[in-house]
């Protein structure tokens, strides 16, 4: 149960060990100097019939010593926590910087609400481990050696009663902590599924709503809710069972121990001091292990959450190895080319065929195609979030691996279908396209974005907050911020993704208005769904299933009577 590379973590603030460590040793002497001035003020005034008087100094030492030692534990936990706070904060940064490199692709594949489970519920019960496991594992180490250091010399058998019981503790904890191991993996697996599912039905609201669905999730919830409560009851269980035996081996080992010098006192074996310094010593030498028993389980949940942790962060991220500067490029002049590019998510089956094409320098190339087709992949692939598995894209010649994610996202915008709106003002969610623009920048994209009118008219303009907790936007709206955004990042390549949502008429021919003035003199790669963008491309893809099956422009395409036919006819002008 000592997780190496959690350790590992911890060595990086290497003073928290040595000062546990330190702290356990410390705490060892203590407690058998407590029981060692108790048991002599017992045996002056019980056996040599001293007076308080006599024994004063003894008693202030006592008191001292408890006072000592519970500032020991406090300052421990403080210590504990304070170092607990900063693997967790310095853990929850390094994970959310790898979701950032792994990028919207490879996160797609694990669920948004298990992720979030992970940063939160599973960065908290790192906490019990580093605050409470792991001091505790000194301490369970450091006491019992300390006592029996002392009782050795003292009283042979009942030293040798503490050395051998004393293993069986670790023993049954090992053997009950690979019982409840599955169990609580089992439990934070089923933590992850409600949490994941919760969000899936929040996000899905409306749409289960409008097919009446929403009594079966609710059913499914509350399934899934039972199966939780299930299997932490099973955990606790486990946790109570070897406290119990736990309990049971301390209190047995203890009256063995009693018993032993019982008979050496009535043989006149030993003195009453040392009989009862030896008493008082006995369950103390157990306390720390049964605590260690206790916090296990705590523990156990830490190491579970750590090994989910580290699986992410080992994820390898896709990185270009040889890195040609952004800069270098001709902005002004982009050309892409997509070059026989094939793709696959995983073994199982290629998304994207051998797809070729070219886009020229301020041209538009659409791209239609049923859902499902790889659109979404293709302008991935172009984004550079993903490479291909076969072929190459280049740009201007240089195949993109060798430029940096980051310098080629700097020459690409993107207006997604439904754009993200962040918790925070106007203003902040322009700013978004490039951090640093001045206000009249701002005011200049809201502006060109066909979006100063309806944000003036809000109720404080430009700082109203919006996005999850602030005021909500319709459709055409975000999707003008998004276009305000893209017009602030004035990159050359332009990468839209039409939406599918009808708007009203007014607001469809502001947002339409904006998008055509966004992608004047840009290199632009639409996902279209919408006729009069189709007509306005210099070249149409059709895609099917991963291949280009049609190109060429909308009269010829509609003359071949083939799927492009049918895709505008079947949606009566609409794509999808
Ligand atoms: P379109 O945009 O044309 O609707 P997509 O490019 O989104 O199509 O998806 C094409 C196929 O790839 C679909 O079958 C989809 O399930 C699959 N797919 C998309 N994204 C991922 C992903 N991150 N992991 C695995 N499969 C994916």
């Amino acid at each position: 149960m000592i997780d190496k590379r959690l350790l590992k973590e911890a060595s990086k603030t290497r003073f928290y060990l040595v000062l546990t460590i330190g702290l356990g040793m410390v705490t060892g002497l203590i407690v058998v100097w407590q029981a060692k001035v108790l048991a002599s003020i017992v045996s002056q005034v019980f056996i040599n019939q001293y007076q308080l008087a006599q024994v004063q100094t003894l008693l202030i030492i006592l008191l001292g010593l408890i006072f000592i030692r519970a500032l020991l534990a406090w300052y421990s936990e403080i210590n504990a926590h304070r170092v607990a706070a900063r693997i967790k904060a310095e853990l929850r940064q390094r994970l959310l910087e790898q979701l950032f490199q792994l990028g919207p692709v490879q996160v797609r594949g694990e669920r948004t609400g298990e992720l979030t489970n992970l940063l939160v519920e599973g960065i908290e019960a790192l906490e019990d481990y580093f605050a409470g496991y792991i001091p505790q594992l000194v301490l369970a180490v450091a006491v019992p050696l300390t006592v029996l250091l002392f009782v050795l010399p003292i009283d042979r058998t009942s030293g040798l009663i503490l050395l051998l019981t004393a293993p069986l503790i670790p023993l049954f904890m090992i053997l009950i902590g690979q019982w409840a191991d599955h169990l609580t993996k089992r439990q934070w697996h089923v933590l992850s599924r409600m949490s994941a599912h919760f969000l899936d039905v929040l996000q899905g609201l409306t749409t289960l709503k409008l097919f009446g669905r929403s009594k079966d999730q609710i059913r499914v919830i509350g399934r899934i809710s039972a199966e939780f409560r299930q299997t932490t009851m099973g955990v606790l269980r486990v946790a109570f069972l070897s406290a119990l035996v736990l309990e049971l081996l301390a209190t047995i080992s203890t009256a063995l121990v009693a018993v032993g010098l019982g008979l050496n006192l009535i043989y006149d074996r030993i003195t009453f001091e040392k009989a009862f310094f030896l008493l008082l010593l006995a369950p103390e030498f157990y306390w720390p292990l049964r605590l260690l028993g206790a916090k296990f389980h705590a523990g156990m949940n830490g190491v579970q959450a750590a090994n989910r942790i580290f699986e992410i962060l080992d994820q390898p991220v896709q990185t270009s190895t040889a890195k040609v500067q952004g800069a270098s490029l001709n902005q002004q002049r982009i050309h892409l080319s997509f070059e026989k590019v094939h793709f696959s998510y995983d073994q199982t089956a290629e998304i994207v065929k051998g797809v070729s094409f070219d886009l020229g320098p301020g041209q538009k190339v659409a791209l239609v195609g049923p859902s499902g087709a790889g659109k979404s992949t293709l302008a991935n692939l172009l984004m550079g979030y993903i490479q291909p598995t076969k072929g190459l894209i280049r740009v201007n010649g240089l195949p993109l691996e060798s430029l940096a994610g980051q310098e080629w996202r700097q020459l690409v915008a993107l207006v997604p279908q439904t754009p993200y709106l962040f918790y925070g003002t106007v203003a902040e969610n322009i700013l978004f396209g490039r951090p640093g623009a001045t206000e009249a920048e701002v005011r200049a994209a809201a502006h060109r974005a066909g979006a100063q009118e309806f944000i003036e008219k809000l109720p404080q303009g430009y700082d109203t907050p919006v996005g999850e907790q602030g005021l909500k936007l319709s459709g055409g709206q975000a999707q003008r911020l998004a276009i305000a955004r893209a017009f602030l990042k004035n990159a050359p390549v332009l990468v839209l993704d039409e939406a599918t949502a009808g708007l009203d008429l007014s607001t469809e021919l502001a947002v339409q208005g904006a998008m055509k003035r966004l992608m004047e003199g840009r290199t632009v790669f639409i996902i279209a769904h919408r006729l009069a963008t189709i007509y306005d491309a210099n070249h149409i893809l059709v895609l099917n299933e991963g291949r280009i099956v049609e190109e060429g422009q909308h009269q010829k395409l509609l003359e071949q009577k083939k799927l492009y036919y049918d895709l505008v006819r079947a949606y009566g002008g609409c794509q999808e």
